[in-house]
C-alpha cells in the first residue's frame, strides 16, 4: 500500500468542475489583477473567520511582511516569536529590518511558552507573533494579557490555523492582526501561493489594502513604502470554491486523528499530540514525539508511507541568524523536540485501510 503524506488530487476531483468554470470567468472578464473574485472571496473569508476585514495577498510569508508594515515594525525594533515553527515567521521580520528574538516553546503543544514571552521583553520590544502551530492556537489568553501588561502588538501567525479556535473565538483574530496562507499544504490550500490578512480594526485593514499596492493611496501618491502582494485572481476564484467546503476537511482531519489516539495510544515509545482544552485544532499536521525517529522515519518511507520532519532545526541556530548571537543549548526544548518529532498522513480524504496501515507499521516498528 502506498499512504501519501498529503493527496490533494482526491479533494480536487470532487469540485474540479465548479473550479473550471469560475477559472475561465477570470480568463473571460481579463480582469487578471484585483479582480472581482478577489473582493468576493475576501468576504467570504472575513465571514468565516468572523472578523471585520480580510485583506488578501500573493502569500502567507508577505501576509507576515504587510502585517509588521502596517504595525509600523521598524529597523532596531524587537519582535519575539517562537524558535519552532516555519521558517517564514522569523524571516519576515528581518525582512523588515526588525530583530527576532526566539522564544522556546512548551513539550506538550509545541508552541510557544507564554512564560518565557515575560522573560524576553526588553524595552525595544514591540510585538509578539505567536504561532498556532500544526493547527493548533497557541495560549492567546495569556499572551494577549502580556500584551496588554507591556502595551504590544499581537501578530497571530495562523498559516496552518485557518479556523482553529481558542476559547470559542477563532484563530487569527484575536490579536491585532491575523496572518493565513493559502499554501497548497495548508488546510485551504490554493493552487499556486496566496495568502491573507485579518483584522478587526479598520484602520490597520485601509493600511493593509495600501501596504499591498506599493502603499499608493491615491495611485500613484505613495506615503510609505508597500509591496506588490496582490491575491491572484485566478486563485482567489479557485479558494471561492473550496471555502465553503473547509470545515468538512478540518472536520474529517479530527476524525483521523481520534481514529490515531485510539490505536496508538498503548504505545510506549510514542507521545501523541497534547492539545489544549480550550482549543479546537484543525490538525494541519499530526505530529509525534518518538523515541529512535530517524529509525521510524527510514521504516515508514520504506514502506511508502509518507512522513516529514516538521522542523529539523529551530530558527535560533539557523546560520542566517548567527549574527543574533544565539548558541545551541539557549532553547532545549525546541533542540530536543526538533531531533525526536515526526508527522504522519492525517489529509482529510485518507482511508481506513490507508490508515490502519500507517498505524500498523508504527505498530510493527516498536513493538
Ligand atoms: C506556510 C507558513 C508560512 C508561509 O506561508 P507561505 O504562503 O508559504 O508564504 C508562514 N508561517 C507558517 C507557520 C507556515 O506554516
Amino acid at each position: 500500500m502506498n499512504v501519501p503524506l498529503l493527496d490533494l488530487k482526491i479533494q480536487y476531483k470532487d469540485i474540479l468542475d465548479e473550479i473550471r468554470e469560475e477559472i475561465e470567468k477570470v480568463f473571460i472578464s481579463n480582469r487578471y489583477i484585483l479582480g472581482p473574485q478577489v473582493k468576493e472571496f475576501e468576504e467570504m473569508a472575513a465571514k468565516y473567520c468572523q472578523c471585520n476585514h480580510a485583506i488578501g495577498c500573493a502569500s502567507g510569508t508577505d501576509a507576515l511582511v504587510l502585517a509588521l508594515k502596517a504595525l509600523d515594525i521598524k529597523e532596531n525594533d524587537e519582535i519575539i516569536t517562537t524558535t519552532f515553527t516555519f521558517f517564514a515567521t522569523a524571516g519576515s521580520i528581518s525582512r523588515v529590518g526588525a530583530k527576532p528574538v526566539f522564544v522556546d516553546i512548551k513539550e506538550d503543544t509545541f508552541n510557544i511558552d507564554p512564560e518565557k514571552i515575560k522573560k524576553a521583553i526588553t524595552p525595544k520590544t514591540k510585538a509578539i507573533i505567536a504561532v498556532h502551530l500544526f493547527g493548533q492556537p497557541a495560549e492567546m489568553d495569556k499572551i494577549m494579557a502580556i500584551a496588554h501588561e507591556h502595551d504590544l502588538k499581537v501578530i497571530e501567525d495562523n498559516a496552518q490555523g485557518i479556523g482553529a479556535k481558542f476559547d470559542g473565538k477563532i484563530a487569527g483574530t484575536i490579536g491585532d492582526i491575523g496572518t493565513l496562507s493559502f499554501f497548497p499544504s495548508k488546510n485551504l490550500g490554493a493552487m499556486g501561493d496566496a495568502g491573507m490578512c485579518l483584522t478587526n480594526d479598520d484602520d490597520l485593514a485601509a493600511r493593509l489594502y495600501q501596504l499591498r499596492v506599493h502603499g499608493e493611496n491615491p495611485q500613484y501618491f505613495h506615503k510609505w513604502v508597500g509591496l506588490n502582494s496582490r491575491l491572484d485572481t485566478i486563485q482567489a476564484a479557485v479558494l471561492k470554491v473550496k471555502l465553503p467546503h473547509l470545515d468538512n476537511w478540518s472536520e474529517a482531519r479530527r476524525k483521523n486523528a481520534q481514529y490515531y489516539y485510539k490505536h496508538l495510544n498503548d504505545v510506549k515509545q510514542i507521545k501523541l499530540p497534547v492539545i489544549n482544552s480550550k482549543v479546537i485544532s484543525i490538525y494541519n499536521q499530526f505530529t509525534l514525539i518518538v523515541e529512535n525517529r530517524d529509525g521510524l522515519l527510514e521504516y515508514l518511507r520504506k514502506n511508502n508511507i509518507g512522513c516529514a520532519v516538521y522542523y529539523p532545526k529551530p530558527l535560533h541556530i539557523q546560520d542566517c541568524f548567527s549574527k543574533l548571537g544565539y548558541k545551541k543549548g539557549d532553547m532545549p526544548v525546541a533542540e530536543q523536540i526538533s531531533q525526536k518529532v515526526i508527522s504522519i498522513p492525517i489529509f482529510s480524504e485518507i482511508t481506513k485501510e490507508q490508515q490502519d496501515y500507517v498505524i500498523e507499521k508504527i505498530r510493527e516498528f516498536y513493538l
